[in-house]
């Protein structure tokens, strides 16, 4: 089964509507095969661009036999996919990630277990199962801290930063008292990501590293190559394999850094799975992280994963369409490198990823810099 490979037209499908698996769906069709979504809505961004769809919540056993009934090789955008699931699709269906590393991968503290366990470098942390771990998380991390919940959060959702003592069990109740991890804050210097791919032969490669800008808790910007020097360069993309090897997981994984002023690493977080900030290689690198989302669920040997130009990423959030449709023509037209991707999202919320901008630039700092002149553009002033 796992030796299969999976050629053109075959059938594949994306447990996930969003805007990574309308991104995997696109990738897929490039490349000749037919793709389908297994979507919450209807014309979701997925839905929308899909050869096919079935509408259905993501652990929808009826939504998943119609989906399994379709398509050979089954993969996810996004890491809450019930494992049990998976598991079941996984017993005739190629299904890549298997549910393993989407099982570790959806909950923190099994998550930070398991990098503890293969002894790599992690922030502070300590779980906070019960009120009762509240006083000793205090006292092993100091302050501030960020309490974080163990399963489902995103984009900050489902963390709260802690600055006085008095406001430990607030937060805790804040968050309903559900499983967490503490964090201790980390003043680091920079935050950046590098995103790999494991094929099914067990052969791994990695993108460059990149520099993530956040603003609000969500990803703001995304540069490549992060300018943090060869030897912080090698040991990101080295951990980074090193984390897909332990998981020995097939497809795309992504592992979020903190590096700290003194040139330390520490994970954040990992996604099983395409990821935000390389959203820039679809443009920036010989093969883009989802076409090698496809090629590692079809046993493909994996394209390559080099710049062609350094490159930055902004991302184009709700909040950008308070004061009407964003102005694309002017944005556009004032520099003709920009490249628009907008997700066809209906409901501009604040904080929502509508889209985002990639600009290629020999400099990549010019590179941000004109994605962000781009960016402010797009409002009227
Ligand atoms: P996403 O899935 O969108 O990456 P998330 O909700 O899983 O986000 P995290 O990656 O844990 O959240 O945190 C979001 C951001 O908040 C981080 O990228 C970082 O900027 C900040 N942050 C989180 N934890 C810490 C910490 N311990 N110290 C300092 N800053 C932190
Ligand atoms: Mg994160």
């Amino acid at each position: 089964m796992t030796s299969r490979v999976l050629l053109p037209p075959a059938n594949l499908a994306v447990i996930g509507g969003g805007q990574l698996g309308r991104m995997f769906l696109q990738a897929a069709q490039r490349m000749g095969y037919t793709a389908g979504v297994l979507s919450e809505v209807e014309d979701g961004p997925g839905a929308q661009v899909a050869n096919w769809s079935v509408v259905a919540q993501p652990d929808d056993l009826s939504g998943l036999k119609a989906l399994a009934s379709r398509a050979q090789g089954i993969t996810v955008e996004f890491e809450n996919v019930s494992a049990p699931a998976l598991r079941w699709l996984a017993r005739n269906r190629l299904v890549r990630p298997g549910w393993k590393t989407v099982w570790v991968s959806q909950n923190r503290l099994r998550e930070k277990t398991f990098f503890a366990s293969h002894g790599l470098p992690l922030a502070p942390w300590k779980p906070v199962r019960t009120k009762d771990d509240l006083e000793p998380a205090l006292r092993a991390l100091g302050l501030p801290l960020i309490l974080k919940t163990a399963a489902s959060g995103y984009d900050g959702k489902g963390q709260v930063r802690v600055d006085r003592d008095i406001d430990l069990a607030p937060a805790f109740r804040e968050l309903r008292e559900v499983p967490c991890v503490a964090e201790g804050w980390v003043e680091f210097a920079c935050e950046v990501s590098v995103v790999v791919v494991r094929g099914a032969d067990a052969k791994a490669v990695a993108y460059p590293v990149g520099l993530n800008h956040h603003e609000r808790h969500i990803l703001d910007s995304t540069t490549m190559p992060a300018p943090v020097g060869p030897i912080v360069s090698q040991e990101a993309r080295n951990l980074a394999l090193a984390v897909a090897e332990a998981l020995e997981t097939v497809g795309v994984l992504t592992v979020e850094f903190f590096l700290t002023s003194s040139g330390q690493l520490m994970i954040n977080e990992m996604a099983p799975r395409p990821h935000n900030s390389g959203h820039l290689t679809i443009e920036a690198n010989v093969a883009s992280q989802f076409e090698q989302q496809v090629r590692a669920l079809c046993g493909l040997p994996l394209g390559g994963t080099d710049l062609v130009q350094p490159a930055a990423m902004v991302n184009l959030l709700g909040d950008l369409w308070s004061g009407g449709e964003p102005l694309w023509d002017v944005a556009l037209g004032s520099d003709p490198g920009v490249k628009l991707h907008l997700y066809g999202k209906r409901g501009a919320v604040p904080g929502r990823k509508m889209g985002h901008l990639t600009v290629l630039d020999p400099d990549p700092r010019q590179a941000l810099d004109r994605a962000l002149a781009a960016r402010a553009r797009l409002v009227r002033r």
